[in-house]
């Protein structure tokens, strides 16, 4: 009874049909920095199995792409999909249950692969749930993007992603290391085998204050380096990558020192940063769309709590700047929107900043493709190659001569099947 609901809904709201043959008028696959055109892929159940020019001869079922430009499935390093800000969210603490979390996420990961993107990273959540996600999109019993989940972030007390700050004390108490919240190296150990034994993908951590949390500062340290030296070494174990989200220096600097992944943000990157990053090897993860939606909001009365509006206002406008020097400079660079802070589905415009702040078009298409698959250690996706998963986008333009083309994303396959079309 109940598949045949889920069935029904599924068949009333997506074209979930099996595809064998597509004709693409424009092919960028992931991995040259020209343009193919006119070639068939060949797609057997869920895997990619030929390229081949010229529009081919079958008695397969097609789907004709003659008019659009074909991508590989996106990637986006940094969403939150178990919420989406508005003036309300804080007291979504006190009115959301575990399920409430998991269903919000379900909805917006729809929306996240209707707008184009395969294959997401979530660096913090609610209770885990986008864990919980993962493993129903992974059985067929949600539709959404394939899903590397941190499940919740972890913070030190007060710091960002301490989901406590500003409430009674007696309403929430001391999390705790099982609920994220860690004060020494100890701590560190405990909560990174507890995020193993959660079934967590990655870790990621608050190295700095942050915007958007109940808090005064928005860039002051928030762990020390023994802290940072006990979760790089208790991740290497579990063989977790690290994430860290930082807007401050210093608290940038002891990260990388320490040899963490990715720094999200990166906002008051300095010149001794970007070169730390460099000789480490680590990624920056822009947001720069998050960055320009915060500091739009902050104009408006009332948006944003007396502590955050603020911050909002002055680390909002630096994100694209520090972007744009990052790059210039060197670093490297991997696709991610922070949406969550802003509306899910527009996380394409992403690229579009990227490219006015200096980066080329292709470049920023790799960094959400090829270098994002890399990150996560996939090698089925990112690319468009006999042997990859069947995750595949279309849309109408160039996206070389158009970037913002890629907002507009007109046909979805993720794992061989349509989901938009
Ligand atoms: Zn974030």
């Amino acid at each position: 009874m109940r598949h045949s609901v889920l069935g029904l809904l599924l068949l009333m709201t997506l074209d979930t049909s099996q595809a064998d043959v597509i004709y693409a008028g424009k092919l960028i696959d992931g991995i040259n920095d020209g343009v193919r055109e006119n070639v068939s892929i060949t797609i057997d159940g869920n895997t990619i199995t030929a390229i081949q020019d010229g529009f081919i001869t079958t008695d397969q079922t097609i789907i004709d792409l003659r008019d659009k430009t074909l991508l590989p499935g996106l990637i986006d390093m940094h969403v939150h999909l178990d919420g989406e800000y508005d003036p309300k969210s804080f007291l979504g603490r006190f009115t959301n249950n575990e399920a409430d979390y998991a269903l919000t996420a379900a909805h917006f990961a729809r929306k996240t692969l209707l707008a184009g993107f395969t294959t997401v990273r979530n660096p913090g959540d609610n209770f885990n749930s986008t864990i919980a996600l993962r493993n129903a999109i992974n059985s067929g019993k949600a539709v959404g993007p394939r899903i590397y989940s941190a499940g919740k972030s972890l913070a030190t007390t007060g710091g960002h992603a301490d989901p406590t700050n500003g409430f009674r004390h007696d309403l929430m108490g001391n999390p705790g290391p099982e609920s994220g919240v860690i004060n020494g190296p100890d701590d560190a150990w405990e909560a990174i085998r507890q995020h193993y034994k959660d079934g967590a993908d990655f870790i990621k951590l608050t190295v700095t204050g942050g915007v958007l949390s109940v808090a005064k500062s928005g860039d002051n340290p928030q762990f020390t380096n023994q802290e940072l030296a006990a979760v790089v070494a208790a991740a290497k174990d579990y063989n977790f990558h690290v994430a860290v989200h930082a807007h401050g220096a210093e608290g940038m600097k002891r990260a990388i020192k320490a040899g963490i992944t990715t720094v999200e943000h990166g906002t008051y990157m300095d010149k001794e940063a970007m070169q730390l990053m460099k000789v480490k090897g680590s990624y920056l993860v822009p947001t720069i769309t998050a960055g320009k939606w915060v500091a739009d909001k902050a104009q408006v009365d009332g948006y944003y709590p007396a502590l955050v509006r603020p911050k909002a206002a002055a680390i909002g406008p630096q994100i694209q700047d520090t972007f744009a020097a990052a790059y210039k400079a060197g670093v490297n660079i991997v696709f991610g929107t922070d949406a969550g802070v802003f509306p899910h589905g527009l996380n394409a415009r992403e690229f579009s900043y990227m490219v006015e702040a200096g980066m080329p078009a292709m470049a920023a298409i790799k960094s959400a493709t090829t270098t994002a698959a890399a990150l996560l250690k996939n090698d089925k996706i990112g690319s468009i190659k006999p042997g990859q998963l069947a995750d595949l986008i279309a849309v109408e333009d160039n996206p070389l001569n158009n970037i913002s083309t890629l907002e507009n994303v007109s046909f979805v396959m993720k794992d061989g099947i349509v989901y938009k079309h």
